[in-house]
């Protein structure tokens, strides 16, 4: 058969959505997952793919068309992006958004000599925000881009939240603000802050005999975290934790407001509402896999953003089959 067959490097969230999502896509194919711990440690959603150690995955060359890299950003890409795009074609979600450039050019170094194809930054931010704040700009040269995150789960903030006296366990969203997201829909165009452009909301669960009103000070006025925003803080029962705030939630909106002619207002809006951002995050990457092998495959080789990638190469249909059905 001829299905594009993919690797998994780190087996995390994203691995695990990547897993999930290829068995969705037809003209896939899941050869094998591969992770630095040892492989009995590591438990996929199926009993059919087998784990191997990382360190082996060069034996692995010829039957990989695609490498997915599962990786952290922090710690992990800008070492494995490099040394895995010498052997394969790779695509990851690098999403350190200051030191893309930096990553972009030591991934390029390796593709180029090695002929391989690697896209970084994949992703809905980097990714799809990314090419809808392009977009925007390229459209509507007179105008202003905003870029509001949320409804989301904070990772930092819930742990700040979980760190104060008298929390026992806790979660954290961020959520645009209403005042401002409507003013920039109005074509107001405002000069916004971050802090201006989200709110916090907290979900604490209290320690026995903690008091209510103190854990709400202390967070509220929490240097950094809260203190310049506005937080509410609702109090829950653990219960209530582990059924209503165990996903990982997120999403956002990329709103390009401009004028066109004389003072036309011109607004394009973008959103997204994820119940699972892993999920949709691997999703995006094997969408981007796909594309990425057909690159591969026409040689055009070194590192790419998602800037680079028509985006009918995206799809498992052919150029002739998406002119007729969706154009
Ligand atoms: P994660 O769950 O922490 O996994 C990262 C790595 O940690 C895995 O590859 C895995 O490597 C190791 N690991 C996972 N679970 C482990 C465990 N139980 N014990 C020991 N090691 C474990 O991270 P993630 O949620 O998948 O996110 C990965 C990256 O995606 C993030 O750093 C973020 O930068 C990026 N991201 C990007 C976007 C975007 O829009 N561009 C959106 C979301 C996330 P081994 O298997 O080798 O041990």
């Amino acid at each position: 058969n001829n299905k594009i067959r993919v690797g998994i490097a780190g087996y995390g969230n994203l691995g695990r959505g990547v897993e999930s999502a290829i068995s969705q896509n037809e003209d896939m194919t899941l050869v094998g997952v591969f992770t630095r711990r040892e492989p009995v440690d590591v438990q996929l959603l199926s009993d059919q793919v087998p784990v191997h150690k990382l360190d082996e995955i060069e034996s692995f060359k010829d039957d990989i068309d695609v490498l997915i890299l599962c990786g952290g950003s922090k710690n992990d890409l800008p070492e494995q992006g490099p040394a895995l795009a010498k052997h394969f074609t790779t695509v990851d979600s690098y999403d350190t958004h200051a030191k893309i450039p930096e990553y972009f050019a030591s991934v390029d170094e390796v593709a180029q000599a090695a002929g391989t194809t690697a896209i970084i930054s994949v992703g809905w931010d980097p990714g799809l925000f990314s090419i809808n704040r392009m977009m925007g700009e390229a459209i509507l040269p007179e105008g202003e881009t905003y870029t509001f995150w949320g409804k989301g789960l904070s990772q930092g903030h819930s742990d700040a939240v979980r760190r104060v006296d008298g929390v026992k366990a806790g979660v954290q969203y961020t959520l645009p603000a209403e005042d401002a997201m409507n003013r920039v829909r109005n074509g107001e165009l405002p000069e916004l802050s971050t802090k201006e452009k989200h709110t916090r909301e907290c979900y604490v669960v209290l320690e026995e005999g903690a008091s209510e009103e103190q854990v709400r000070e202390t967070i509220v006025t929490m240097p950094d975290y809260f203190a310049d925003y506005n937080t509410t803080v609702n109090f829950i029962t653990e219960e209530e934790l582990r059924r209503d705030h165990a996903k990982m939630p997120h999403g956002g909106f990329v709103i390009r407001s401009g004028k066109t002619g004389e003072s036309t207002d011109q607004v394009i809006e973008f959103s997204l509402k994820l119940d699972s951002n892993p999920e949709f995050t691997s999703s995006v990457l094997v969408a981007y896999a796909r594309a990425a092998h057909k690159l591969q495959q026409k040689g055009d080789t070194g590192a790419k953003t998602v800037y680079d990638i028509a985006p009918g190469l995206l799809s498992p249909k052919s150029p002739a089959e998406i002119r007729k059905e969706l154009l």
